[in-house]
């Protein structure tokens, strides 16, 4: 199937060309057709598969057609909002790629940066708006924005900004919209029937589009498990560093604490390195993801929070320094490596207070993921050595750590083969 056979335009299908895709993910098949047709849509797809442009394409074709009427002129007409800054201005990037031959515009809406411009955006009419909940909240207090012609609200990423608590500002925002003439889109990695009965009171008879299992990591990313004990992660850390098929490395820690200690750390052994998250200043979390993006910095600590929007080009390997307790984490985080179908990797690592969220995590994925034992690193070299015992499958009965018996073995030492010669790119384009 071929974008132009799902009812785009010669402007998008120009654009389309221009940033290099040739086909339609499946989700971008299954879903354009169906906003263009006007129904509200549930979209449901793994991590990296181009959930994107599969609501921002038939919306901006949409925009476009109506785009002479004059009583849509000098409105907001889209509404698009998302859980963290950083996937606001990579929504606004891809937008803006797919934008460029159409006569539309975009702002962005978010917080911990100055809102005067935001504001004037707002007051000036911009077609688009893509925001976070809190910040909006605040400019629509203050009578900035003007929802009245609303055409399209989109909640993209809606599990996580369930979870991060914005429901109820979500639903403030939602009664200020218009509810006729409204298409509402909801998008997200992961969504559970609770939180899909809840999202349904935004939406009018929506149409589901559901690509691949509902918990379901990317096909593209190679998954293995590191036995260690607490006070060796960090040793074990740095050892895998040495590995120069580590190429591009998002690490991910429980808190904003231990985020600066292993960013600190890797620093001192001039790894280069930077910390994302949620303490750091907007114009630190900024520069942070752009330095790994070009390249600057191999390693990007993040936790949580702040990784939700990040989509860069090229991450070989994602490392479970602490292990999520839940699967949904899990899942987006190592689907931050192995996008657009490249290969990935992601590593985790598990001491024995992780196990009941590994056994949870292959129950659910319905696999074992594969025990790795580290060449080269002395685990006895670690103090609570001693006390430290390995995970024993409940799905495989085997030890951890038995490489020969898993197939995938053979596999596993080759990492990511993809180099990159030059600088790497922001997805964003
Ligand atoms: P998303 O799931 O929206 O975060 O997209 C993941 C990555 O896939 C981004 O880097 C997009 O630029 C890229 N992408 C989206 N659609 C396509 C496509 N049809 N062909 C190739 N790459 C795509």
């Amino acid at each position: 199937m071929s974008f132009e056979t799902l009812g785009l335009g010669p402007n998008l299908l120009r654009s389309i060309e221009e940033v290099g895709y040739t086909d339609p993910t499946p989700i971008q098949q299954a879903a354009i057709p169906l906003i263009i047709e006007g129904s509200d849509l549930i979209g449901i797809a793994q991590t990296g598969t181009g959930k994107t442009a599969a609501f921002t394409l038939p919306m901006l074709e949409t925009l476009e057609r109506l785009t002479k009427d004059p009583a849509r002129r000098g409105k907001t007409r889209a509404l698009v909002l998302s859980p963290t800054r950083e996937l606001v201005v990579q929504i606004h990037e891809n937008v803006s790629a797919y934008a460029r031959h159409l006569p539309l515009k975009v702002a962005n809406v978010y917080g911990g940066v100055n809102e005067a411009p935001q504001k004037k955006a707002l007051r000036g009419g911009v077609d688009l708006v893509i925001a976070t909940p809190g910040r909006l909240m605040d400019l629509m207090g203050q009578g900035c924005a003007d929802f009245s012609g609303l055409e399209f609200f989109v909640l993209d990423e809606a599990d996580r900004m369930l979870d991060m608590g914005f429901l109820p500002n979500i639903r403030k925002i939602v009664k200020d919209l218009p509810k006729k003439g409204r298409q509402t889109l909801l998008f997200s990695a992961t969504l559970s029937r609770d939180i899909e009965k809840l999202t349904k009171e935004f939406l009018y008879r929506p149409k589901t589009v559901e690509i691949g299992k509902r918990i379901n990591p990317a096909e593209t990313v190679r998954q293995c498990i590191h036995e260690v004990p607490k006070s060796a992660k960090l040793s074990l850390l740095k050892h895998l560093l040495h590995d120069n098929d580590l190429y591009s490395v998002l690490v991910f820690t429980r808190t904003k604490h231990g985020a600066d200690r292993v960013a600190r750390q890797l620093s001192k052994s001039r790894i280069p390195t930077s910390a994302i998250h949620s303490n750091r200043s907007q114009n630190q979390r900024a520069r942070a993801l752009q330095d790994f993006k070009d390249g600057k910095t191999r390693v990007l600590v993040a936790t949580d929070i702040a990784a939700r929007g990040i989509d860069v080009e090229g991450i070989t390997h994602v490392i479970n320094f602490d292990f999520p307790p839940n699967t949904e984490d899990y899942i987006h985080r190592i689907g931050r490596t192995g996008r657009a179908n490249s290969q990935g990797e992601a590593i985790s690592f598990i001491t024995p207070e992780d196990h009941g969220p590994l056994r949870l995590l292959e129950r659910k994925i319905r696999k074992t993921i594969y025990r790795k034992k580290v060449s080269g690193f002395n685990l006895s070299r670690s103090s609570s050595a001693t006390k430290f015992k390995p995970y024993k499958s409940k799905e495989s009965g085997k030890s951890s750590h038995s490489p020969k018996k898993n197939p995938r073995n053979r596999n596993q030492k080759s990492g990511n083969s993809r180099r990159h010669s030059g600088q790497r790119r922001s997805s964003g384009r």
